[in-house]
């Protein structure tokens, strides 16, 4: 590791980031409270959806897998986002559908799923957000004394578990990152995700998910991890890239283009024998910009991304700038408590919400000039013919 004294004014602003932006805000303790919490109340909610259909897979089998950023261990600033795939026999169709399934079931889940800790802390099920794909996004509320709510998103995804003895021959024909093909091969499984779903058209897909957290989580070394977490953060802010990519579907990069970036620099980075985070970010950064700029981006399987090319590049290629200016500076870094650069998401979102003003009211106004212009030369065009007309009449009886 570097002394103190050598680091680069980007190393200590990565650091500064990392300690404000990326890790947990809350005790420990409590990220263990909410982390149970949920894991008991989704626990409930896949017994109470699937009782009835009698498709619920032997209690021996692991039929919740915990997938996400908050198993992988990258999750920034608070735990509130968790991600579960229910795991279904092949041949159930019943039971695949999980949103009608919660959406039927949503006054018994609305009693039942709550969680408490001495009256101090609770956790309960608030409501069905809404269905992306095969998944269902869930809200919860996290009370606790004193404190304002705090609402914590579940993700369910429905999946089918492909157990594959011979995964070591035909794991090249579904997976197109030749380094990670081995993990896939050591998890000895992959899920299917979507069966089942006739309104999907383009489902069912195969998902590495679970051999993903466990990259994410022991294969990964913690200087990348900081790395990966840096990277969500510069690029996608605190759900701002997410929120931006709902009102320009496309547009920006997604948290798992970054993952797959992220996968795809362990096996190639040289950058290995030192601490220095900054050389990994930039490297990344610019993999990433010239990815989505040659529509050429590293993909776990043969899906493809939609393309959208937006400002998004435009902010990333400026932050780029930014960051290895930082890298290059020789004047120390005075921080005072402030962050000097504003995630890509965060920007966008800041240019996106400018459009509505020009929509709304620029463009209004010109339409009403317009109009007032209009109004005013046809009034003139009646004047000057009226008078025309009157002078002529007064014309003819004035001899
Ligand atoms: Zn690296």
């Amino acid at each position: 590791m570097r002394p103190l004294i050598e680091q680069t004014n980007l190393e200590k602003h990565l650091d500064y980031i990392k300690e404000t932006e990326t890790d947990y805000s809350i005790k420990q303790e409590e990220v263990r409270f909410i982390q149970s919490g949920i894991e008991t109340l989704v626990q409930k909610l896949y017994d109470i959806i699937t009782e009835e259909s009698g498709n619920r897979i032997d209690c021996k089998n692991n039929n919740i897998l915990k997938v996400g950023s908050f198993y992988e261990g990258t999750k920034n600033k608070f735990p509130n986002e968790f991600d579960f795939i229910f795991v279904f026999q092949k041949n159930t169709p019943n039971c695949v559908d999980v949103s009608d399934k919660i959406k039927e079931k949503h006054t018994v889940l609305r009693k039942d799923l709550k969680y408490s800790e001495n009256a101090s802390r609770t956790i309960c099920f608030s409501k069905f957000v809404k269905r992306q794909g095969p998944a269902s996004k869930l809200m919860f509320i996290y009370q606790q004394d004193k404190c304002k709510d705090t609402c914590l998103y579940v993700d369910i995804v429905p999946a089918v578990k492909e157990i594959d003895a011979e995964l070591g021959d035909s794991v090249e024909t579904i997976c197109k990152l030749k380094s990670f093909r081995e993990e896939i091969v050591k998890t000895g499984s992959y899920l299917l995700v979507g069966i089942n779903t006739p309104r999907w058209h383009s489902y069912p897909v195969t998902s590495f998910t679970e051999t993903e957290v466990h990259f994410m989580k022991h294969t990964l070394s913690s200087k990348h991890v900081t790395v990966y977490k840096l990277l969500k953060f510069l690029i996608g802010g605190h759900g701002h890239a997410e929120i931006m990519r709902e009102k320009i579907p496309g547009e920006g990069f997604s948290s798992y283009m970054i993952k797959i970036a992220m996968i795809e620099h362990h096996y190639e980075c040289e950058n290995t024998d030192s601490e220095d985070k900054g050389t990994c970010v930039l490297t990344l950064l610019e993999k990433i910009l010239c990815y989505k700029r040659e529509k050429n981006y590293p993909l776990l399987t043969s899906d493809t991304y939609k393309n959208i090319h937006g400002k998004s590049e435009e902010i990333l290629e400026k932050l780029i700038e930014s960051l290895r200016s930082m890298q290059n500076s020789t004047n120390r870094l005075k921080l005072n408590g402030k962050l000097k650069l504003k995630p890509v998401g965060k920007q966008r979102l800041v240019k996106y919400k400018r459009i509505p003003l020009v929509q709304y009211i620029v463009q209004p106004i010109i339409m009403i000039s317009a109009l007032v212009m209009y109004v005013c030369i046809m009034c003139l065009y009646v004047y000057i013919n009226l008078y025309n007309w009157n002078k002529k009449n007064h014309s003819k009886v004035d001899p």
